[in-house]
């Protein structure tokens, strides 16, 4: 115990001092850390103190870049640090205190270190040309590749769900004018967020809203509807829902179970034609309607009947939804992911999937060592062994200071 003592030698707080030497400390350099009555007039005189005396502040993410930097921490472990801050859930919490552990760069490196082997054995073989022939029939060099494909789409796979996890998902509302978007959002939100109102075309702009569908994050946008252009206001609007439902990774159909079916059918046809990825189908208010059972039928087939009024439906719905977007319940001890991650990933499975056409082709050795370098490049710019200067500033840039 002790204190920090300002320009006057006059104290500033009584604390504690906790010193890490190098290299056991976070960052591997020597370290300090004072442990202040945490007002922030007494920590702005401390931290005026200790830049008087020569420090400076740090940069968002500067103690995990360094700690990076030194080799204590690999890249997808430094990101986990901030998607552990960041964590809306629990099971984001655990997800990113799995990937900080090391769990999700393990399995990656274990990937990298398999494609490493192959490659080393191709590139040894290719060294004695007269070898060549028989060495890409070899059996055994397919099956071990068709292995490695494997365990690339099973992390994949794992990944997708850390990602979801970490990054959540972003879900549009479409729908005619009165077919109960706002309602939907607000039932799903469980918070009056979106304008619900008698007349037709209320909800001019986009609202947004983000939700937690158990533990995964959600940003779930309510669009203008999709009506007749008229005020330029009201374009500007349909403009912006149009772009909202292209962007997201689901859109949420909604459509008025109550209308005649040749009008749900026209309002189904008119909401393809915006939403041309991935979409689910809600049939809306069907309390107003007698056997709502029957709804699901032709054109409908997929819809799920459901009642804003009521509440009926709206657990399948969410559950839907999930199943929708990837959510696998099954899969347990999820790691955190980026999409950066999702992206190389992506990029890996490509190149494993070109080398074994180089293979299946009785192609040059080079070209499947090529795919097999490449495929190994990509696995290592997730744990940051190739980067390049401008990734790192901006994934540590978006770290909070301090941290
Ligand atoms: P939006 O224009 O698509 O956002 O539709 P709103 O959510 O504003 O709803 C339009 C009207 O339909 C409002 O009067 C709601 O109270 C009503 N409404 C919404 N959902 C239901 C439902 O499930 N059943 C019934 N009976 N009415 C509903």
């Amino acid at each position: 115990m002790g204190g920090p003592r300002d320009g006057r030698q006059e104290a500033i707080d009584q604390g504690l001092l906790l010193y890490f030497p190098a290299p056991g400390s976070f960052t591997a350099e020597d370290l300090a850390e004072f442990h202040c009555h945490g007002g922030p007039v007494v920590m702005d005189m401390l931290a005026q103190r200790i830049v008087a005396l020569g420090a400076r502040h740090a940069e968002p993410g500067e103690f995990s870049q360094r700690a990076f930097l030194n080799g204590k921490l690999d890249l997808a472990q430094a990101e986990a640090i901030a998607d552990l801050i960041a964590a809306a859930s629990e099971g984001a919490a655990r997800g990113a205190l799995r990937s900080l552990q090391g769990d999700f760069s393990a399995k990656v490196s274990a990937l990298a270190a398999e494609v490493t082997r192959l490659r080393v054995y191709v590139e040894a073989a290719m060294d004695f040309p007269e070898e060549e022939v028989d060495f890409l029939q070899d059996e055994r060099i397919a099956g071990t590749l068709a292995g490695i494909q494997r365990q690339a789409s099973g992390l994949l796979k794992a990944a997708g769900q850390g990602a979801l996890l970490t990054e959540g998902a972003q879900v549009a509302l479409a729908g005619k004018p009165n077919a109960g978007k706002s309602s939907l959002m607000n039932r799903l939100t469980g918070e009056d967020t979106a304008i619900v109102a008698a007349a037709p075309g209320t909800t001019r702009d986009l609202v947004a809203a983000p939700l937690l569908l158990d533990g995964i994050p959600l940003h779930l946008v309510d669009t203008a509807g999709l009506r007749k252009r008229t005020g330029k206001a009201e374009a500007e609007g349909i403009r912006r829902a149009s772009r909202a439902i292209k962007a997201a990774d689901l859109a949420l159909l909604v459509i008025d179970a109550s209308l005649p079916e040749k009008t749900r059918r026209q309002h189904l046809a008119d909401l393809r034609q915006e939403a041309t990825g991935s979409a689910l189908l809600a049939l809306n208010k069907s309390d107003l309607v007698a056997d709502p059972s029957g709804l699901a039928t032709g054109d409908f087939a997929a819809a799920l009947p459901i009642s804003c009024k009521t509440g009926a439906g709206l657990g399948r719905l969410r559950a839907k939804l999930k199943k929708a977007l990837g959510w696998d319940t099954a899969a347990s001890g999820a790691f955190s992911a980026r999409s950066r991650h999702l992206t190389a990933l992506r990029a890996t499975s490509a190149a494993l999937a070109s080398a074994a056409s180089a293979l299946q082709g009785k192609q040059a050795g080079e070209l499947l060592a090529e795919e097999l370098r490449l495929a190994q490049q990509q696995l290592g710019a997730i744990t940051g062994e190739v980067t390049a200067d401008d990734l790192l500033g901006e994934i540590f840039g978006s770290f909070c200071i301090g941290k």
